[in-house]
């Protein structure tokens, strides 16, 4: 492995969820839900299997499904050229990937906040750029935000692309307009590029609202806009993900996408399609059900002694061990699953400040209530 890849030999996910099964432990570590997502997109994909639709889709994605992707965005009052503006691929992973490989070089620096989703950092190594890491403070009524600050510090002549995740995996955080105002006008003065990380666009509670960075004025322009099947519909696996932006900047990451995986998931792309056309319902009833979701966990994590830190949106909610003396949640973690069934993931080996993060471990609540009862159950027996 080339010495700037060594950092990301192996992901803490696969690590920790081989831990889960090899003590039969009740993931929570991994955010992968345990139901299906919608009958008529499953039907859907199975009619295509079955139809003989399996092979090569077109470069750019099937031109249903960016029709689809399309109308899906005019939510946020934005248009986007299915033919010019949009590109499907392989998940979200993809399309961070491909985009930081297309537009960023060594000498570029691309500002991450931490904590950061851990493909951020490989990404950005593999585009053979610098990572400059800001982090998330917290305010006076407990909340995490922005250090708006440190991104005023860290954008140098060098700074050629922000890469933004709201709602925020692992912390929850849902960044408020005031906030992403400021990052706006700051990537415009700066001439900066955004990727806007929106995979959990639909998973926002208690009345917070997802705005897309792009929305803001001079920003349509400059952001590559990344969402994914995978967390709106349950279907994790079938890594189906795009990018909206604009012509010059999407024909850019299609060059690098193009030779990374040409094209993925052929057959899934004319569900994805249906579902984004016909089941916001049905992601409107899974949003409600992880927002009590959430609070059975975080309830049941208080229970167990943890002090656990509001979450508004995604999968996952963040807990202090201190309550239950320990001072180091990855050393907890390690050892969870085999001390208490339960696997959860340090929140600490997605940053690169280890020590400021070293008390908060990240557990999933995208599960069945009864697994997330199980888990807590075990929990309380903790200590
Ligand atoms: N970004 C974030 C913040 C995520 O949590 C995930 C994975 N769950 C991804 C990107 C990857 O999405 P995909 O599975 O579509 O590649
Ligand atoms: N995005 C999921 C999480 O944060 C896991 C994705 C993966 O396993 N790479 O838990």
């Amino acid at each position: 492995l080339v010495p700037r890849l060594r950092p990301f030999a192996s992901t803490v996910f696969a690590e920790m969820t081989a831990l889960a099964v090899r003590h039969d432990a009740v993931n929570l570590g991994q955010g992968f839900p345990d139901t299906d997502g919608p009958a008529g997109m499953l039907e859907t994909a199975k009619n295509s299997l079955f139809g003989g639709d399996n092979q090569y889709p077109p470069g750019p994605g099937r031109p249903e499904l960016r029709a689809a992707i399309s109308r899906h965005r005019q939510r946020y009052g934005a248009s986007y050229d299915p033919d010019t503006e949009i590109l499907v691929t392989a998940g979200a992973t993809e399309a961070i990937a491909a985009t930081l490989i297309a537009l960023t070089e060594s000498g570029d620096e691309v500002i991450v906040v931490e904590p950061y989703y851990d493909s951020y950092a490989a990404a950005v190594a593999m585009a053979g750029a610098q990572r400059r890491v800001i982090g998330l403070v917290e305010t006076e009524n407990g909340q995490l935000e922005l250090d708006l600050d440190a991104l005023r510090d860290a954008i140098t002549p060098n700074t050629r692309a922000v890469l933004l995740n709201s709602p925020h995996n692992p912390t929850g955080t849902v960044f408020s307009r005031a906030q992403l105002e400021e990052v706006a006008r700051l990537c415009v003065e700066h001439d900066l590029i955004a990727v806007t990380d929106e995979v959990y666009e639909h998973l926002v509670f208690d009345g917070a609202e997802h705005l897309p960075l792009a929305s803001f004025p001079g920003m349509r322009e400059r952001t590559v806009a990344i969402s994914s099947a995978g967390k709106t519909f349950n279907c994790t696996g079938w890594k189906i993900g795009w990018i909206c932006s604009t012509p010059e900047l999407v024909a850019a990451v299609k060059a690098a996408k193009q030779f990374i995986t040409f094209v993925s998931g052929g057959p899934l792309q004319p569900a994805v399609a249906y579902a984004l056309d016909n089941e916001l319902e049905w992601v409107e009833n899974l949003r409600v059900s992880l927002q009590e979701k959430r609070d059975r966990l975080s309830a049941g994590l208080v229970d167990a002694g943890f002090a656990v830190r509001p979450s508004a949106g995604t999968y996952f909610v963040t807990a202090d061990v201190r309550p239950l003396g320990f001072e180091d949640a990855a050393e907890l973690a390690w050892t969870l699953p085999e001390r208490a069934g339960v696997a959860a993931v340090p929140v600490k080996v997605f940053t690169d400040h280890p020590d400021e993060w070293k008390h908060l471990l990240r557990f999933a609540f995208c599960k069945r209530n009864e697994v997330i009862d199980e888990a807590v159950e075990r929990l309380r027996k903790l200590v």
